[in-house]
C-alpha cells in the first residue's frame, strides 16, 4: 500500500531507496536474504504464545477425538469425504458445501476488511509453527539473532557442525511428526496407526505421502520460511485489494514518530519525533520489513514490532503505542483505535452467516433420501382393481450403522413392493439405491396425478417422509 504522502517526505532517502522495488528478503541481485530475527518480547508476544499453546493442544490432540465411532475432524479430499464435528459431509451435501464456501469468503473479506491480517498473526498456523515452534527451537539452539548471524558467518567449527546438525535433526523430526498429524486429519488416526503398524508393502501410498508431507513442512520451516506468506500465500497476495484506510492494522504513528532520530538534550520542541530511529521494530520483523514504510504486503500482522516499539518507549518515559494496531484514518487522524460501527456491522454480518450455517448444520438428516418416478414409465394397470407406479430411490447414510430401510405408504389406501426385497439395504456412511412399486386401488384415484406421501423406516423407527407424485389413468 502506498506510504501516505506527509510521511513520505519525512523519510531521508537512503532509507526510502528500496522498500517499494522488492521484498525486504531480497537483494539488488535477486539473491535471498536470510532474516535473522531477534526474539521478540513483549504483552503481544506472551498473548500470543499462550493462543498458540492452545492451538498446538487443539492441532496434536483433535485427531484422537472420535465421536460415536467417528472423528472430530476429517478432510478425506481423495475420498471426497468430510467429517467435521462429527457430521459426514458427502458431494451430495453440496449445497452445504457451497454455502460453507460462500460463508467462509464473505468472512474472508469483511474481516481482511475490518482487521486486517490478524488471522495471518494470531491463527495462522504457518505463522504460529514458524513463530512459536521451530523459531524457539532455533533460539534455544543457535541463540538469538546476533549469536546466528555471528554462527552462520563462522567457519564449519565442530561447534557450529554440531548446531546446525542438531538444529535440522530436530527440525526434520519435529516436521516427521506434524506430517503424521496432518495425514491424520486426511485419513483418520486409525488408518495412520494401520500405516505405523501393519508391513510396509500394504502402505504404500500412505508412507510415501507421509515422506513427502515431511519433506515439505521440513523444507518450508528450515528453509523457505517467511517466504511462504510473502511470496506463495495467495491471502497475503490479496490484502492489496482487501484492506482501506479504515482497516486495523499494525501500524506505525508516522504523526507521532516522525522526523525521526536521537533527540540532543536540549533540543527545541519539533525537532524530532519520538521514533529514535533504533531499528527495534525492524530487528525483531520475521518478515524483514521496515514497518514505518507504511502497511506492506510482506507485514504479516506477528506483533513484535509492536512490542519492540513499547519497550524503547517505556525506557524512554514516553507513551507506549507508537507502533500499534490502528487504521491508516485513525493514524492522520491522530486517534487510536475504535471500535467502529463499520466493525460492529461485519461482526454482525459474519455471526448472522455462521449461524444460518450452524442452523443448518444442526439440522441435517442424517439419511438423506430422494425418490423419483422412473424415467420414461407411466403407470401400469394391475388386474381391474389396481394401479401401480415404478420409482427409483437413492440414500445417504450419514450414520455409522447399515440401515435396513423399509418404505411404507402414509396416509393412503395402497402399498409399496420393493423390487428384489423387503429393504432397501444401505450401508454405513455409504450410499444406497433401488426400485419399488406403489400399488394404489384403482378407485382411489380421482386426478391424472395425485400426490402419495412415502415413510422410510429404519429399524422400525421412522426418518424421513418423502412427497412424490403417483400417475393415475384417470383424465383431468
Ligand atoms: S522501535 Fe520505535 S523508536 Fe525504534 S525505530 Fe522502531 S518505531 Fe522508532
Ligand atoms: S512489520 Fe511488525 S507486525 Fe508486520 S511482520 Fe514485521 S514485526 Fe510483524
Amino acid at each position: 500500500m502506498n506510504k501516505a504522502p506527509e510521511i513520505a517526505s519525512m523519510i531521508p532517502n537512503d532509507l526510502d531507496a528500496t522498500f517499494r522495488d522488492r521484498i525486504a528478503t531480497v537483494d539488488e541481485k535477486g539473491k535471498r536474504k536470510w532474516v535473522f530475527a531477534q526474539k521478540p518480547k513483549g504483552r503481544f508476544y506472551n498473548a500470543r504464545t499462550y493462543v498458540s499453546w492452545f492451538f498446538f493442544i487443539l492441532f496434536f490432540t483433535l485427531p484422537f477425538i472420535y465421536v460415536k465411532g467417528r472423528p472430530l475432524f476429517l478432510f478425506n479430499i481423495p475420498e471426497a469425504k468430510f467429517i467435521i464435528f462429527g457430521q459426514v459431509f458427502w458431494p451430495q451435501d453440496f449445497f452445504i458445501f457451497g454455502l460453507t464456501m460462500v460463508t467462509f469468503i464473505v468472512f474472508i473479506i469483511l474481516f481482511t476488511a475490518a482487521f486486517g491480517r490478524l488471522f495471518c498473526g494470531w491463527v495462522c498456523p504457518q505463522t504460529i509453527f514458524m513463530e512459536m515452534f521451530f523459531r524457539k527451537i532455533e533460539y534455544a539452539i543457535e541463540g538469538d539473532a546476533a549469536a546466528q548471524k555471528i554462527l552462520a558467518k563462522s567457519p564449519w567449527t565442530k561447534q557450529k557442525i554440531f548446531k546446525k546438525t542438531t538444529k535440522h535433526l530436530v527440525f526434520y523430526v519435529m516436521s516427521f511428526i506434524i506430517a503424521n498429524f496432518f495425514l491424520a486429519y486426511i485419513i483418520g488416526i486409525r488408518e495412520l496407526y494401520k500405516i505405523a503398524n501393519e508391513p510396509v508393502s500394504m502402505h504404500i501410498g500412505g508412507l510415501l505421502t507421509l515422506g513427502v508431507f515431511s519433506a515439505i513442512f521440513y523444507a518450508v520451516y528450515a528453509f523457505f520460511r517467511e517466504q511462504a506468506c510473502t511470496v506463495v500465500c495467495p491471502y497475503g497476495r490479496l490484502q492489496g485489494v482487501l484492506l482501506d484506510r479504515n482497516s486495523m492494522i499494525v501500524a506505525y504513528d508516522y504523526k507521532r514518530g516522525e522526523p525521526r532520530g536521537k533527540k540532543a538534550k536540549a533540543e527545541a520542541p519539533g525537532v524530532h519525533g519520538d521514533c529514535i530511529d533504533c531499528h527495534a521494530c525492524v530487528r525483531v520483523c520475521p518478515t524483514g520489513i521496515d514497518i514505518r514504510n507504511g502497511t506492506q504486503m510482506e507485514c504479516v500482522g506477528c506483533t513484535a514490532c509492536i512490542d519492540a516499539c513499547d519497550d524503547i518507549m517505556t525506557k524512554l518515559h514516553l507513551d507506549t503505542g507508537l507502533i500499534r494496531y490502528a487504521s491508516e484514518t485513525g493514524i492522520a487522524e491522530g486517534k487510536s483505535l475504535r471500535y467502529t460501527s463499520r466493525m460492529k456491522f461485519y461482526t454482525i454480518t459474519l455471526v448472522a452467516l455462521a449461524a444460518i450455517l450452524s442452523f443448518l448444520l444442526a439440522t441435517r438428516d442424517d439419511v438423506a433420501a430422494t425418490i423419483m418416478r422412473t424415467p420414461g414409465m407411466l403407470y401400469q394397470e394391475r388386474g381391474t382393481d389396481s394401479v401401480s407406479n415404478l420409482y427409483n430411490i437413492k440414500v445417504s447414510n450419514k450414520t455409522i450403522d447399515d440401515i435396513p430401510l423399509q418404505l411404507k405408504l402414509e396416509g393412503s389406501n395402497g402399498q409399496v413392493q420393493i423390487v428384489g426385497g423387503k429393504v432397501v439395504n444401505v450401508k454405513k456412511e455409504g450410499q444406497g439405491s433401488g426400485s419399488f412399486f406403489v400399488v394404489l386401488p384403482a378407485k382411489s384415484i380421482t386426478n391424472r396425478k395425485t400426490e402419495i406421501r412415502i415413510g422410510l423406516y429404519g429399524n422400525g423407527k421412522q426418518i424421513d417422509e418423502i412427497k412424490t407424485n403417483f400417475l393415475g389413468p384417470v383424465a383431468d
